[in-house]
């Protein structure tokens, strides 16, 4: 097959605007099609950047305009009941960034060329190109199709019926910006086992406290979950959380109608295939690590841009892909276990419960090494200029 010149990316999120614009550099044309009718703006909750999501930001030229509206969160505690740790910073990494998602879709959106209202329903591959059907009925062809469609991926499925799906996590994601305010310095992020639940808080900006919960739930669609009345949200969130400190203070000074439901968390289990012929996956897509992994969005902006890496070096679209997958299978699997063993503790099974203080113990004492857990994750960096 011939090089690459036109690039349908399915997916408006993190991953679609990233290999745009990254496609874009490579010299490659590339149009984001998001199902979505309109941009995101004031909607959804925060996120973190990890500093390797910055660096692969940085070779797209948005890590300025990221980082201008970003926090920067220097220094991180993690509570377990009484207990309270410290947890080290890994030396010469810059901090994690945490950004409003709609403000960081803003700044994407802003320089890559994206089509809203297209929700792909399919895709046909012929020697010449792929063409892509949308819900409205109207059809566009490109040389490749990237699925950049998140956790419940169409494209996944054209590329593969017999993919897996999403697992859910067995937690759901509330977040707030919550009145009451907590000892810590600005900058501080705390991790905290509560009772029955796990919560993150820290000082917020403009004064008080951010929070976000990670809610033990039956599974919930996104609008499943927001069709239910704030106040008994917040109802919900005090039984688990009522009694712990300060997050029980948090939620009760929080007007119930200023919670966001960000959903159900979801991860991916490793995906058998990530290309066939002219269409291939990026992000959440095909490697959706659970969000106590702190790195899906900065996965997703490793993946976009190393292949529009690839696709730039490598003029045999097949050959391409499979270098990308080589480059990326381990490292996102890899993290997505480090995660799930995270995760295991946040939501634990009758058997993880009596063996909780144990694993516990082991879990503190990993916390205290970064170097070996997250070290690799943080401190990978894309070397965009050197070919392949
Ligand atoms: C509550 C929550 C908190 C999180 N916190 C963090 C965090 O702090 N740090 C972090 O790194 N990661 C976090 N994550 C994970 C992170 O959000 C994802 O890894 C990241 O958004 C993946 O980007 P993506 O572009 O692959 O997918 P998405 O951001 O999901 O984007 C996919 C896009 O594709 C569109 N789409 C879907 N189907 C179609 C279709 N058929 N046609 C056209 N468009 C379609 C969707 O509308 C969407 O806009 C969190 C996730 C959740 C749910």
């Amino acid at each position: 097959m011939a090089r690459v010149r036109t690039v349908a990316v399915i997916g408006g999120g993190i991953a679609g605007p990233v290999a745009a614009l990254a496609l874009r550099k490579a010299g490659i044309e590339a149009t984001v099609y998001e199902a979505y009718p309109h941009p995101a703006h004031g909607i959804g909750g925060t996120i973190a950047i990890a500093p390797n999501g910055m660096a692969a930001l940085d070779i797209v030229g948005v890590s300025e305009p990221a980082a201008a509206v970003s926090w920067p969160v220097h220094r991180q505690m993690m509570t377990v009941g009484r207990t309270r740790l410290e947890l080290p910073a890994l030396a010469g990494v810059g901090p994690l960034q945490v950004i409003h998602r709609s403000d960081l879709y803003r700044i994407l959106a802003a320089d890559a060329p994206i089509e809203y209202g297209r929700r792909l329903v399919a895709a046909v591959q012929g020697p010449g190109g792929v063409t892509a059907t949308f819900a409205d009925g109207t059809e566009v062809q490109a040389d490749i199709l990237i699925g950049a469609d998140g956790v419940h991926s169409t494209v996944r499925g054209l590329i593969d019926p017999g993919a897996p799906g999403p697992h859910y996590t067995g937690m759901i994601a509330v977040e707030g910006q919550s009145p009451a305010t907590v000892p810590e310095e600005a900058g501080t992020m705390v991790f905290a086992f509560g009772k029955k639940g796990f919560y993150l808080y820290g000082p917020a900006l403009g004064g008080g406290t951010t929070f976000g919960v990670n809610l033990p739930h039956r599974p919930l669609t996104i609008a499943e979950a927001r069709a239910i009345p704030p106040a008994q949200w917040k109802n919900t969130l005090l039984e688990i959380y009522g009694e712990d400190s300060p997050g029980g203070d948090l939620i009760r000074a929080l007007p119930a109608d200023e919670l966001t439901v960000n959903g159900a968390l979801h991860i991916m289990p490793p995906v058998p295939h990530w290309y066939r012929g002219r269409m291939v996956l990026a992000g959440d897509a095909v490697h959706a690590p659970s969000n106590s992994s702190g790195q899906g969005a900065s996965l997703a902006i490793e993946s976009a841009i190393e292949l529009a890496r690839c696709l730039r070096d490598i003029p045999d679209i097949e050959a391409a892909f499979a270098q990308y997958e080589r480059l990326r299978r381990r490292r996102v699997e890899k993290v997505a276990a480090r995660a799930a063993k995270t995760n295991s503790i946040k939501a634990p099974g009758p058997i993880g419960k009596a063996l909780m203080p144990v694993v516990m113990r082991v879990f503190m004492k990993l916390a205290m090494k970064p170097e070996k857990t997250i070290g690799p994750e943080q401190r990978y960096r894309i070397d965009w200029a050197r070919p392949l």
